[in-house]
């Protein structure tokens, strides 16, 4: 056999256990089972590659692959060593940057290097793969880059607002099928460097569009381009593993997408063409009132005086890494006979699951760990609501100012309980920037300070 064929029957046996992972990944139980069979894919995937290289005998070709390969395993390992998994959404952000400009070089390439086709038809269908290869692989490139930064709060988070921001991406939309059609009529050069500067900006501008709340929705989406421009790429590399691939990342990540905007009301379309239809809300000066305190002694004396505790973990728990007390907590709770479940928002943290890996960790029992919709008609008849780092996902706001910000988005109704603790270190909004009313509401209460001392405190004091 030759290596051709090897590599292609390789590449089917690592597409299928692409999928498999997927299949895993999809559920607590089988998640790590699902990381085995994605690694194992690569692993194979790229043993394929190498034997593709060795039959060119090319002796160049290996050592810039063996290069690449060794530099890129170096700085993925030490990456993912370091990160803290509140970091974990932005490195995202960021490796999808990178698989975007993958594509745009990959589609210079094609353009540069090109030993052109015998068959006209042929040559059309190559710069038409060119062209979009480029057009996606930059979008994706910038688009990641500004949610990169906003994620790591390196700019500000709330939308920019140009005037007529619709028809700017509009316009880009409707330049690249016009360029298109000419750059496949007639493959001139400054067409190519055209729509790489109008994606390049399209992306910029698409993500610097949306505001902080919907940034969860833009990871996703950025997810999915980032699939279809590796689609693209290895259309003109001619490579199934990566149009297979790329095609999984880029319909997963659709409808990864589209599942979570409808967990947060919003419309897919809106989201997608970069907060189109979306206006920004009036200045917030409204006076709230008082906030009230309350301190660790006290909130073990609620706790131990209740009957049902619902816990609603936000990106603050896992700043404070709180999860391990909280696990604690809720281990003596029990004991004592209070019932404690958790009340989960699909968007809580900085990544989807984000929360429920925390507590995977600290091992708190699953059965206990709810969804929001299995939970929020149990507000009312419960006791004791412990916030822990959760701001947006438990905002009132969402649901009662149409002028807010976060309007329309499902929201955890934790005030609806008898008393609410707030843990949190100050006053600070959450990551949408948004006001929080609930902190001025009659049964509401703040306990100031890091999440992680304040539960040891409580721990303690029980
Ligand atoms: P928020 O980001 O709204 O609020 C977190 C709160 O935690 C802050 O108000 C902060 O207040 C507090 N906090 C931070 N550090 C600590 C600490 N050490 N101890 C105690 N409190 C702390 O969190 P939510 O989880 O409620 O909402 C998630 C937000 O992130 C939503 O807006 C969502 O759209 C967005 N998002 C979600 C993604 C996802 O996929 N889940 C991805 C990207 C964004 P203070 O500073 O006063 O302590």
């Amino acid at each position: 056999m030759d290596s051709a064929s090897i590599a292609t029957a390789a590449y089917i046996v690592a597409s299928l256990l692409f999928i498999l992972s997927l299949a895993g990944l999809s559920k607590h139980e089988t998640a790590s089972q699902g990381v085995l069979f994605g690694i194992s894919g690569m692993t194979i995937a790229l043993v394929a590659t190498f034997v593709l290289i060795a039959d060119l005998a090319d002796t160049t070709a290996v050592v810039l692959l063996l290069i690449a390969v060794v530099i890129g395993a170096a700085i993925g390992l030490w990456r993912a060593r370091v990160v803290e998994m509140t970091g974990m959404p932005e490195l995202i952000a960021l490796l999808h940057s990178f698989v975007g400009l993958a594509a745009v070089l990959v589609g210079w390439n094609g353009y540069l290097q090109h030993q052109p086709f015998t068959l006209d038809s042929l040559e059309d269908i190559h710069n038409a793969e060119v062209f979009v290869g480029v057009f996606i692989g930059a979008v994706t490139f910038t688009g990641s880059i500004v949610a990169f930064l906003k994620l790591s709060a390196r700019i500000k988070s709330s939308p920019l607002m140009l005037p007529g921001k619709n028809y700017i991406n509009l316009g880009a939309l409707v330049a690249f099928v016009a360029l298109t059609v000419w750059f496949v009529i007639s493959p001139a050069l400054w067409l190519l460097v055209l729509v790489t500067l109008v994606a390049l900006a399209l992306g910029w501008h698409l993500v610097a569009s949306i505001g902080g709340g919907d940034m969860p929705v833009v990871v996703s989406m950025l997810n999915s381009y980032s699939g279809w421009a590796a689609a693209a790429s290895g259309f003109l590399l001619d490579n199934d593993a990566l149009i297979v691939t790329g095609a999984l990342v880029g319909s997963s990540g659709a409808y990864l997408s589209y599942v979570m905007c409808q967990a947060m009301n919003r419309s897919f379309i809106s989201v997608i063409a970069g907060g189109f239809g979306i206006e920004a809300g009036p200045a917030d000066d409204k006076d709230y009132g008082e906030h009230r305190e309350i301190n660790a002694e006290d909130t073990a004396e609620l706790l131990k005086n209740a009957s049902s505790v619902i816990i609603t973990p936000g990106y603050g728990m896992a700043v404070a890494q709180a999860q391990y007390p909280v696990a604690d907590l809720v281990r003596k709770l029990r004991e004592r006979g209070v019932e404690v479940r958790f009340g989960i928002h699909p968007v809580a943290g900085r990544l989807p699951g984000h929360m429920n890996v925390l507590l995977a960790e600290a091992k708190v029992p699953y059965d206990i760990v709810l969804e929001m919709d299995e939970i929020n008609d149990d507000f009312k008849d419960t006791s004791v609501v412990l916030v822990i780092g959760a701001n947006d996902t438990v905002n009132p706001a969402a649901t009662e100012d149409p002028s807010s910000p976060i309007a329309g988005m499902p929201v955890l109704t934790v005030w609806e309980a008898h008393d609410v603790v707030i843990f949190k270190r100050s006053m600070a909004t959450g990551y949408a920037g948004v006001q929080n009313p609930l902190f001025f509401r009659e049964n509401s209460q703040m306990l100031f300070g890091d999440a992680k001392e304040r539960v040891e405190d409580i721990l303690k004091a029980l």
